[in-house]
């Protein structure tokens, strides 16, 4: 098979792995004449194989999807019935350096099914990193799933090459985990993931003492994970505990959710009706995750109300919240805390940034939120200003969550 019939078969694989994204690295450049490449820090630039086939910018592949694992939830396990190819390292090398020089991506996520072992799939996968950056001086992005129970060495190379590292946790719950991938070991994971935070906190204190420039830098970007929403019947509140636990035990930059979508070929073993959930699903997951961790919510104050679990589909979980404790409402937005506005519905952490600098020069008034860019219909029910005061029946009314839900819109292609 040609390099060309790997890639369609390797790209496609690959694509539903969520778990990369390329912000928060260091700056490195080719300006020098010496490299090839550039990363732009802190730009987000976040660009993959969507299950849906938007549009990436990284080159995002796995080595093989040949696997000796049997994840049920997976279109590469042992059983699956798809075409099989593998990368030689100096294919992958030289496939990411083609698209580089043609301006097509501006990095590499590389995974792989897991062949003979973790230590030789991860040194193989630690090969394509090293030769990129050492004979290839190649600065672009590179982000490597780390294979769980690799050796602590390959771990610790990977993270000189790489930008970001990742470990998928890959469902909520230890006994989903035991049920969907009996050859996955949810310590093993944890192992690998602490281990991780452990390096990444020596390099940091490293850098701390010797200064900004100071190497041998590891991953600069971080760990992250995924997680596989809908392959289970995990609500949301178990969910956004396994991911709070995660940040909290391992530091992680980023847990994704990834809804999970029905793949060709799926095992009948699977316990549930082939059905991705909602879309919308993994979004509000997304959102009560962003209020976590930038938003000051407590995980209770999110889930502990929910009877079933569930944060609901129709409204965002920062107004679901609002519209359940109306009794802190209006907020008066010139004299508020940092922590109150906040909370208010339509309220960013920008905005609430540009907010307190406007403050210490004027009085907001209700046509300045469209020049903070704030949706005015979501957020004045909420809100004192100079000239605006909600009618107190408006913010008691049961009425307020049909006036706030947004339109049912059909979801289309937009043309
Ligand atoms: S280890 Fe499991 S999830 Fe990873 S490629 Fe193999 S079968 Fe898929």
């Amino acid at each position: 098979m040609d390099v060309q019939g790997k890639l369609e078969i390797l790209a496609d694989a690959a694509k539903y792995d969520a778990s990369c994204a390329s912000s928060g690295t260091e700056q490195r450049d080719s300006r020098d004449g010496k490299g090839i490449g550039s990363t732009d820090p802190g730009m987000g630039i976040c660009h993959s194989y969507a299950p849906d086939g938007r549009c990436i910018s990284l080159l995002k592949i796995l080595l093989t999807n040949a696997c000796n694992y049997d994840c049920l939830y997976c279109i590469n396990r042992a059983s699956s019935n798809v075409p099989r190819a593998r990368f030689t390292v100096s294919e992958a090398v030289q496939l990411t350096l083609d698209f580089y020089r043609r301006n097509y991506i501006e990095g590499l996520f590389l995974s792989s099914g897991i062949i003979r072992n973790p230590d030789y799939t991860m040194e193989q996968v630690v090969r394509v990193a090293k030769s990129l950056r050492e004979e290839h001086h190649f600065r672009g992005y590179i982000h490597l799933k780390t294979i769980p129970d690799a050796s602590d060495d390959l771990i610790a190379e990977a993270g000189t090459y790489a930008d970001r590292l990742s470990i998928n946790i890959e469902v909520p719950t230890e006994t989903s985990l035991a049920r969907l991938a009996p050859e996955k070991d949810v310590r093993a994971i944890r192992r690998s993931m602490g281990r991780l935070r452990l390096k990444l906190d020596e390099a940091t204190d490293s850098s701390a003492k010797h200064g900004r420039a100071a190497p041998p830098r590891f991953a600069p970007a971080g760990q992250s994970t995924q997680m596989i929403i809908g392959a289970d019947a995990s609500n949301d509140r178990t969910i956004l505990e396994t991911s709070a636990n995660l940040y909290g035990s391992y530091n992680l930059k980023r847990v994704y959710y990834s809804a999970f979508s029905p793949i060709p070929d799926a095992s009948r073993a699977l316990p549930l009706p082939l059905q991705a959930p909602p879309l919308v699903r993994e979004h509000r997951l997304y959102q009560a995750d962003w209020l976590m961790r930038f938003y000051g919510f407590d995980i209770g104050e999110l889930t502990e109300p929910l009877e079933d679990g569930m944060l609901p589909l129709d409204i965002d979980p920062k107004l679901a919240w609002a519209l359940r404790h109306r009794d802190r409402f209006p907020i008066d937005v010139n004299s508020a805390s940092r922590e109150q506005l906040l909370r208010v519905p339509g309220f960013g952490t920008r905005t609430v940034n540009s907010i307190l600098a406007a403050r210490r020069v004027t009085h907001l008034r209700a046509a300045d939120l469209a020049r903070l860019h704030v949706p005015r219909k979501k957020a004045l029910p909420f809100i004192v200003l100079s000239d605006h005061r909600p009618a107190p029946a408006l913010l008691d009314s049961n009425r307020l969550l049909q006036l706030l839900r947004p339109r049912p819109a059909q979801l289309g292609f937009g043309f």
